[in-house]
């Protein structure tokens, strides 16, 4: 059985301010190691309910955050980014069984963390499809569900996992920590640890019984924090400009909107 795992860190136990995301400033390397070791336990976990490949996409900042060698042996990592337009799950394909999200976040616009963001933090406030605020669960979710593959597990902030269980209440979840202002309230992070791995397990045992709701038509818009943004993207091939900041673009293709978001 194949599992992909997308990893971020904003999602990560305790985590609460930016310097403590960014290479060599804050606690970084505190945060950098619970990463890893949140994603080590997403492995082991799924290697005791049954995986018997496991790939790790490094999904933060310039996708070097992980350190490999605190990951069960055998498991595979995507460092750095290919630029493949499937960007946070870049290298997933048909082939695998099941897909995890491990330290995902909330998303532009929501309160949910002082880290809450889509993609860019600079340009972007939200995302939304078809009518639905899009983080980065979702908008990878429908990059997943395209080709067939299934989301089973997410760990993340408590505003994030309430998303996914809106979403689909079968995806397995753990919520690390609750965001108020500019704080978090966490869970003890070994605690984080030793849930994670339980619940990948009981995810990879029960895999044949999740779903995917790939859609047929697919309404993105996106509203930026700078009006300038709105404008120069209303000239992308078939979007148009719908707000002061938003911009609005359709397709059948989720591919399409994919590639839209490895440009804006
Ligand atoms: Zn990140």
């Amino acid at each position: 059985m194949r599992i992909y795992i997308s990893a971020d860190i904003e999602g990560t136990t305790g985590i609460s301010s930016w310097q403590e995301t960014h290479k060599g400033s804050g606690d970084y390397g505190r945060y950098r190691e619970q990463m890893t070791k949140e994603v080590a336990a997403a492995c082991q976990g799924a290697l005791d309910g049954g995986a018997d490949y496991i790939i790790v996409k490094d999904a933060h900042e310039d996708g070097k955050n992980l350190i490999h060698s605190m990951l069960p042996k055998g498991v595979k990592i995507i460092s750095g980014w290919s630029n493949h337009p499937y960007n946070m799950v870049e290298g997933l394909d048909e082939s695998f069984d099941g897909v995890m999200f491990i330290g995902y976040h909330s998303g532009g616009s929501s309160n949910g963390t002082p880290l809450a963001h889509t993609l860019s933090i600079d340009s972007i406030r939200s995302i939304s499809i078809n009518g639905k605020k899009a983080d980065e669960f979702l908008i990878y979710t429908y990059a997943a569900h395209m080709i067939g593959v299934p989301v089973i597990a997410v760990s993340g902030d408590g505003e994030l996992i309430r998303h996914v269980r809106a979403f689909d209440p079968m995806i397995k979840t753990v919520a690390v920590q609750e965001g108020f202002g500019g704080a978090v309230v966490s869970i003890h992070p070994d605690l984080a640890v030793s849930r994670i791995q339980k619940v990948a397990k009981r995810a990879v045992e029960n895999i044949a019984s999740f779903k995917t709701l790939p859609l047929d038509s697919y309404e993105l818009k996106v509203e930026f924090k700078k009006h300038q943004d709105a404008y120069k993207y209303s000239f992308y091939p078939k979007a148009e400009q719908v707000g002061e900041y938003t911009i609005k673009y359709t397709s059948q293709n989720y591919m399409d909107i994919l590639t839209l978001l490895m440009f804006i």
